[in-house]
């Protein structure tokens, strides 16, 4: 089956938007997916027909949040193929998930001296709790470069691990430059020598899917809002044993087994990690999301991106000045580009006027712009409800712009 596009953009109401009178272009599905109607009704639908506290309550409606809740729950681990649902804990986003882990397996693992890995690829959320971390354990945060196509320093990497390492963190996919990362090598050459892995599989899940008992991946993260769930959602996957070794990093209701003035116990996965009320309609939503995701299929849509970023590469090249940032040899979803000398914020601006929505800046990865020594870029990302029509579009706003600065 491939993706019939006019049947996917009909779904999502936002698409219909004039921007300064023109139809709305949005390349900015990096940052954020639009949403489809689906799920905007399915979290109208909670609460209007559930709204209630989860699994404290007796009631029906209390009953009956519990159980979408935790359907929610089931699909988010089927779709990751996570083997138990206890394994999903649900989170506000990446960087809460990201904050969780760096917190609670810091808290259990980290000691003075100890070593974690992250890349220089990665968003601030997966570098600066680290260094939180870090600063608070005195332990050292080392760094896997990457090489001036955007891609992995491999044999770099594989000297970074020692016994002294007690954790890496690593995207699957960049969200400023679109490298896709040899994920299972990252993992299996940490594995050989006992390192777990978390991967931040923010920009890969929706794009790519993600089975993390094929990965092996030992804890993993994502934000819903980027695969056409709400915002204020996100999940954290661990494996069993070493989420319950994982002491809890937020105190609350529902984390508790049993409080008192001498001694407190802790409830079982995934309730320890989620304290107090949950965002119980963005999870919900959630759910609804992945079932759109899924009701399309992760390869189709991985297919169509596939064609879709190749068109819009080859078409970005014709343009005089362009320079791709991040040519890597495996990409997904996402083109970073600078025209000329031109700076990216001037060209955003306007072709935010011709209704184009791209994003500029440093997309959260200073580190990155610092290895190009360039303030930021614009980027371009992808979704499913994206057309050749209006990569068409981009390119021919590009094209003016780059005439009207020369
Ligand atoms: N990691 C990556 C690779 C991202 O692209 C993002 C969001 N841009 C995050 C983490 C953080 O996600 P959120 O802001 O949704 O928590």
């Amino acid at each position: 089956m491939s993706i019939n596009i006019e049947e996917v953009r009909k779904q999502f109401p936002i698409l219909e938007t004039q921007v300064y009178n023109k139809p709305l272009v949005y390349f900015d599905s990096a940052a954020t997916t639009h949403k489809p109607q689906r799920v905007i009704d399915k979290i109208d639908e909670v609460y209007k027909t559930l709204n209630s506290n989860i699994h404290r309550g007796v009631h029906y409606l209390s009953n009956q949040a519990t159980l979408a809740y935790e359907e929610a729950r089931n699909k988010v681990q089927g779709f990751i193929n996570a083997e138990h649902s206890h394994q999903v804990i649900f989170t506000s986003g990446a960087t809460a998930a990201i904050n969780l882990v760096a917190n609670s397996f810091g808290e259990t693992f980290i000691n003075e001296g100890d070593e974690i890995v992250v890349s220089t690829m990665e968003h601030h959320s997966n570098i600066v709790p680290w260094q939180l971390l870090c600063q608070r354990k005195k332990a050292v945060l080392k760094v896997i470069p990457i090489n001036q196509d955007g891609d992995l320093e491999m044999e770099a990497y594989k000297s970074l691990l020692s016994d002294k390492t007690k954790i890496v963190a690593v995207t699957h996919v960049s969200n400023a430059l679109g490298t896709v990362n040899p994920i299972q090598d990252v993992i299996d050459l940490a594995h050989e020598k006992n390192i777990p892995v978390m991967v931040d599989a923010s920009q890969s899940v929706q794009h790519i899917g993600i089975d993390v008992q094929k990965m092996d991946c030992d804890l993993l993260v994502f934000s819903g809002h980027k695969i056409y769930g709400p915002t204020g959602t996100g999940v954290c996957y661990g494996k069993e044993d070493l989420l319950n070794q994982m002491v809890p990093w937020q105190g609350g209701g529902e984390m508790i087994h049993k409080v008192s003035f001498t001694e407190t116990t802790y409830n079982e996965l995934p309730f320890k990690f989620e304290a107090g009320t949950p965002n119980i309609a963005g999870a919900i939503g959630l759910g609804e999301a992945i079932d759109f995701v899924s009701e399309l299929g992760v390869d189709n849509i991985a297919a169509y991106e596939d064609e879709l970023l190749q068109y819009a590469t080859n078409k970005l090249m014709s343009i005089e000045g362009m320079r791709i940032i991040g040519t890597a040899k495996k990409k997904s979803s996402v083109i970073s580009f600078l025209i000329n000398d031109i700076h990216p914020f001037d060209i955003g601006t306007l072709l935010d006027r011709m209704g184009i929505a791209v994003r500029t800046g440093h997309h959260c990865a200073q580190p990155i712009m610092d290895l190009y020594e360039i303030p930021g870029t614009l980027r371009a990302s992808i979704a499913v409800y994206n057309t050749k029509e209006e990569i068409d579009q981009l390119v021919a706003a590009l094209t003016k712009v780059a005439v009207m600065f020369a």
